[in-house]
């Protein structure tokens, strides 16, 4: 594997995106309410990193036509934002990248939009969960597999359904870089991580199925059975004893 050990200035530079990425998405997700079009909540992440000095890491990335993915309801990743009005009971994905200083940070988070079912209650906190239970074993020397069981356990112990196909992955100078971090797996396989590594985490479960299917756009994941999903996500920087998380807002 190549090593993504990242330098202290690297580390630095990485820190301040994160911050701005956790400062925009946390005023995207206020924003997710009910009679907001998807494409709204696009401009106002384009306007909200420019005034940082910020840039969309995923626009144009494989050629993506937004500044953030937005999946909803039984949409699992990469939705492209457009008229779509956002409605009571909607469960938002909000999936966003920042590049600042040549360093890229990715999080997300699935905003409950009014009043939500139990079930869509119990996938947000199980998965929001399974993240915390990734995050919890990191440090220098963990293995992918490590964290893929812990993330698995976790939402098993919910009730949900690990989406087999996507996971968390290297970031920082790309947006995604070695190794893929599946969201399941068993613990004590698999490369080996290390202090000064930073990698996005990020947990995606639905209430009915492991399997995505690719819409007729191309780019949006939906659940195979339309059953809902979330996604939760942080960027992180391991360290000695454990981890940093980049995109939480201090
Ligand atoms: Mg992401
Ligand atoms: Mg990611």
């Amino acid at each position: 594997m190549k090593t993504q050990i990242k330098t202290a200035s690297e580390i630095v530079a990485i820190r301040k995106s994160g911050q701005i990425l956790a400062e925009i998405l946390d005023i995207l997700r206020v924003a997710t309410v009910a009679g907001i079009t998807t494409g709204e909540i696009d401009k106002l992440a384009e306007q909200e990193l420019e005034k940082r000095g910020a840039k969309p890491a995923f626009k144009g990335y494989d050629g993506f036509p937004a500044s953030i993915c937005i999946s909803i309801n039984d949409e699992i990743v990469h939705g492209i934002p457009s008229g779509r009005i956002v409605k009571d009971g909607d469960l938002v994905g909000l999936d966003f990248g920042v590049l600042y200083d040549g360093m890229i940070t990715d999080s997300a988070v699935t905003v409950p939009v009014g009043k939500i079912s139990k079930d869509a209650e119990k996938l947000l906190e199980y998965t929001e969960r399974a993240l915390e239970s990734g995050i919890a074993v990191l440090k220098d020397g963990v293995k992918v597999g490590d964290i893929g069981a812990a993330i698995e356990n976790t939402l098993i112990k919910g009730g949900l359904k690990v989406i087999e196909t996507l996971g968390g992955h290297g970031v920082g100078h790309k947006v995604h870089e070695e190794p893929y971090i599946a969201n399941f797996g068993t613990a004590g396989t698999g490369e080996t991580l290390r202090a000064g590594m930073t990698i996005a985490l990020e947990p995606i479960a639905s209430l009915g199925t492991h399997d995505a299917d690719l819409a007729d756009d191309d780019w949006t994941y939906v659940t195979r059975d339309h059953s809902l999903s979330a996604q939760f996500e942080h960027t992180l920087l391991i360290t000695k004893d454990g981890s940093e998380i980049l995109t939480k807002l201090r």
